[in-house]
This record gives structure tokens, C-alpha cells and sequence, in this order.
């Protein structure tokens, strides 16, 4: 079988990346060993965070750090013997999230955030997808003056620098936007340009329908069969069939290493992982938007499965047992938010975020081989940034003008 290009990993990332070759005039087959889009991409919080120039750094307040050494808080939780192997990665990205650090890479990172909304729009639209999509932002909610005077500051700074909207909610306003939620919140933060996914399976899934009509393949196969063959790629589908590709796109999220090092890239990744659980909401009970506990630091996303709490970063290796702790303190907590019933899923979902220390996805040409082309590590922001790396990719490789200049999130970048 012959190809213009064979992209491997068909997450969000690599669906969209698919599709956009595709609607370039390529000829694309879309590799992955599993279920398209039902890896990370599955179990996401929804966000299309349109306010999250930011990207998520390692917190420097003295407090924060107490709090993580005893390894018993909800926001974070890592595995005592992954610290090891995980200590160059840790170290680094502490480094990059010092405050000037943090504030250079949030300059380079808004070039791509400031798209995320209109790519996922068209794609969305031509995709018959915009059912999926929720137009009302997303909030944070406090519980302490102290908080909500940080956040707000904070959003100011971010409206004045970037051009972020938001609205700062007393109690009273909080209350008539998210009557069920618990009647001590002294107050929330209401970012208004996100766009949240109610159904983030669905979405791949539409994303991937459309690129099939558009004369896309999808086959499974394992990515650790791609080789060059002579001036192509090539790699061995499931049924035994070779696929020759002229180029070949790696999107493999949290496994991507597994393929690049054999290919003699050592890129400094790792994983943070993330659970999930839904619940049915008790008697008629609505939460009308996704909504995170700034201060105890889980999230609750209204999904068409039902209320999907999810946790935030456990440091851990990709592949060890699941340890649900995170989930298991926020529980109890997220029934005091907001009238959880019972739970709906036969256990804990767990997923990994495919994070470099510089909090940047690596888009590009790979270093060493021709018509390689990397695109991973987007961590936080995977469904946030699938279309918009989907479209930079299928530029590059078709030669034209990148939309975003790619150079920071360049491979070479790690040398
Ligand atoms: C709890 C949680 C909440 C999150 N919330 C958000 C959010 O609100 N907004 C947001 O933007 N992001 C969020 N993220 C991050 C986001 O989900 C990820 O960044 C994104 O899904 C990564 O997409 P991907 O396509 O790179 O990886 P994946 O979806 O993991 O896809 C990789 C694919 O590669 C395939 N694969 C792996 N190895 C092989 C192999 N050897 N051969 C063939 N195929 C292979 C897998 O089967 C998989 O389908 C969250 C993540 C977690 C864990």
C-alpha cells in the first residue's frame, strides 16, 4: 500500500493532523493500535482553553511546596521510586516555570492559544460537529478572599497583556449562574472565550468520519514498525500488510518516546498523569459550566456521560499501576461542591499527558531523518491545540507559509 504520508498515533493530536493533510490533497493513512481517539483523548476535562497562555508550571510559592512534600494533596501526587528517573525532568521544568522563564514561554505559547478557538471552529463546522461544542467559557470558584483577589489580579494581567476576557462574579452572580453549587463560594472567575467539548471521544470520532469521506485510511499497526524504506517510510498494519508513506508523522502523545528513541532522538519527556470518574447528578441537580476548586484543585465538566470530575498531575512512570488517590480525597470534597450521586463508571479512568519541561509541544521536522515530522508533547492542552498543530503540520509539510511560526516548539530545539 502507497501513501503520501502515514501518521502514527490516532489521538485528537494526530486525527487532526491526519485530516489536515488530507484536506491539502494528500493521500494519508492514519495508524494507531488501538481505538481512535480513545487514549487521552477520551478522558480530557473538554477544554478548548482559550485563556491558557500560561501553560501549567511547577508552582515556586514556599507553601504550595510544603504541601506537595507531604504528598498528600489532591492537585498533585507522585510515586517515591519514579523521583529518580523523573529528577532531570522535574528539575528542568522548575526551571522553565521561574517567574521571567515562565513569562518568555508564555509569549511564544499565545501564538498558538490565540487560535485554538477558530481552528477547532472549522474543523468543528465542516465536520458536522458544533453540537459537541458549548459556547458559555468556563469558571474557577473560591472559597477564600486571599484566592479570589490572586486569580483576579491575575486575569487582569492576563486581560491587559493578551487580551483575555473574563468576569469576576460576587457570590450573589455566582449563585444565579450555578445555583447547585455549594452556597459558601464567596465568589468565581469566569474566563468567557473558552470553548468546552461536552463529548471529547465524539469529537475525534467526527473528526475522523470526516476525514475518512475526504478519502483518508485508518488502519491498525503498530508504530514500532516504522522504518525507512530506501527514500520512503514504512510500517506493518495489523494484517500483515507493509504501508510505504513519503512521509511520516509521529503523534504518539505519551508514548512517543518509545518510537524516538529508537530512532536515536532522547527528547526529555514524561508523563503526567490524570484520573477520571463520572457521576450522575442527584435529583435535578445541573452544572451549567466545567468548573475547577481553585483551592482543593480538582475539576467538574458537565459531559453528555454525566459530571466527569477529573484530577490534576500525578508524577509517576507511564506505566505503573494506577494508584486513584487523587480521586479518592477529591471525592468527598466534590459532593460538598455540588450533589454528586453514584458513581458511573466501573472504575477510575487513567490517562497520561505527554509533557516536555519547557511546557511546549515539540511540532517539527525531526532532526535526523528526512520527512519525519514530530508532533507531540502537548500536555495540558492536547484538545486545546489539535487543530491548530493539525494544520501547522500539514504546512510544513506540504512546503507552504506556517500560519504560526513554528521555531519555538521546533524538535531541534532539544538538540
Ligand atoms: C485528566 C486529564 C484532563 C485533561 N484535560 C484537558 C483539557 O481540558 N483540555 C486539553 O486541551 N487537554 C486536556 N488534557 C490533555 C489532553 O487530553 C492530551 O494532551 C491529549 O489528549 C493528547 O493527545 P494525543 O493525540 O497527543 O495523545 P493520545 O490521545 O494519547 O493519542 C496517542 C495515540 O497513540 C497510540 N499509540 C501509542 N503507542 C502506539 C503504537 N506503538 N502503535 C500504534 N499506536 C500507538 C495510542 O493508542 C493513542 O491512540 C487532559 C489530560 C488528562 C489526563
Amino acid at each position: 500500500m502507497r501513501t503520501d504520508a502515514i501518521v502514527v498515533g490516532a489521538g485528537i493530536v494526530g486525527i487532526s493532523v491526519a485530516l489536515h493533510l488530507q484536506k491539502a490533497g494528500r493521500s494519508v493513512l492514519l495508524v494507531d493500535r488501538g481505538q481512535p481517539g480513545g487514549e487521552t483523548s477520551y478522558g480530557n476535562a473538554g477544554l478548548i482553553q482559550r485563556e491558557g497562555v500560561y501553560p501549567y508550571g511547577f508552582p515556586h510559592d514556599f507553601g504550595a511546596l510544603i504541601r506537595y512534600a507531604m504528598n498528600n494533596t489532591i492537585d498533585a501526587h507522585y510515586h517515591w521510586n519514579a523521583i529518580p528517573k523523573l529528577a532531570p525532568f522535574l528539575w528542568s521544568y522548575w526551571m522553565h516555570s521561574r517567574a521571567s522563564q515562565h513569562e518568555a514561554i508564555a509569549h511564544k505559547y499565545a501564538t498558538l492559544i490565540e487560535h485554538c478557538v477558530t481552528e477547532h471552529d472549522a474543523l468543528a463546522q465542516e465536520a458536522g460537529a458544533t453540537d459537541l461544542l458549548r459556547r458559555k467559557g468556563w469558571m474557577k470558584v473560591f472559597r477564600t478572599p486571599f484566592e479570589q483577589e490572586t486569580r483576579l489580579a491575575e486575569a487582569a494581567r492576563w486581560k491587559r497583556d493578551y487580551g483575555l476576557n473574563h468576569r469576576a462574579l460576587d457570590a450573589a452572580a455566582l449563585r444565579i449562574e450555578e445555583p447547585h453549587l455549594d452556597q459558601s463560594l464567596i465568589g468565581g472567575l469566569h474566563w468567557t472565550d473558552p470553548v468546552t467539548v461536552i463529548d471529547p471521544l465524539g469529537l475525534s470520532k467526527a473528526y475522523l468520519a470526516l476525514f475518512e469521506k475526504l478519502g483518508g485510511r485508518v488502519a491498525q499497526g503498530d508504530a514500532g514498525t516504522l522504518a525507512q524504506d530506501g527514500d520512503r517510510w514504512s510500517v506493518t498494519l495489523a494484517d500483515g500488510t507493509k504501508a510505504l508513506g513519503m512521509d511520516a508523522v509521529v503523534a504518539l502523545g505519551p508514548w512517543a518516546d518509545v518510537l524516538t528513541r529508537r530512532l536515536g532522538y532522547h527528547l526529555p519527556l514524561a508523563v503526567k498523569r490524570g484520573y477520571h470518574m463520572h457521576y450522575k447528578p442527584l435529583g435535578n441537580a445541573v452544572l451549567n459550566h466545567p468548573v475547577l476548586d481553585t483551592e482543593r484543585g480538582y475539576f467538574l465538566a458537565p459531559m453528555r456521560q454525566g459530571v466527569r470530575l477529573t484530577t490534576g498531575a500525578e508524577f509517576a512512570n507511564r506505566d505503573a499501576p494506577k494508584t486513584p488517590v487523587q480521586l479518592a480525597r477529591a471525592e468527598p470534597i466534590a459532593r460538598t461542591l455540588f450533589p454528586l450521586g453514584e458513581r458511573l463508571d466501573a472504575e477510575p479512568w487513567l490517562g497520561n499527558r505527554p509533557c516536555t519541561p519547557d511546557m511546549m509541544p515539540i511540532i517539527g521536522p525531526a532532526p535526523k531523518h528526512r520527512n519525519l515530522w514530530f508532533s507531540f508533547g502537548h500536555a495540558h492542552h492536547g484538545l486545546t491545540l489539535a487543530a491548530v498543530t493539525g494544520r501547522m503540520v500539514a504546512e510544513m509539510v506540504s512546503g507552504q507559509k506556517v500560519f504560526v511560526d513554528p521555531t519555538p516548539f521546533a524538535p531541534a530545539r532539544f538538540g
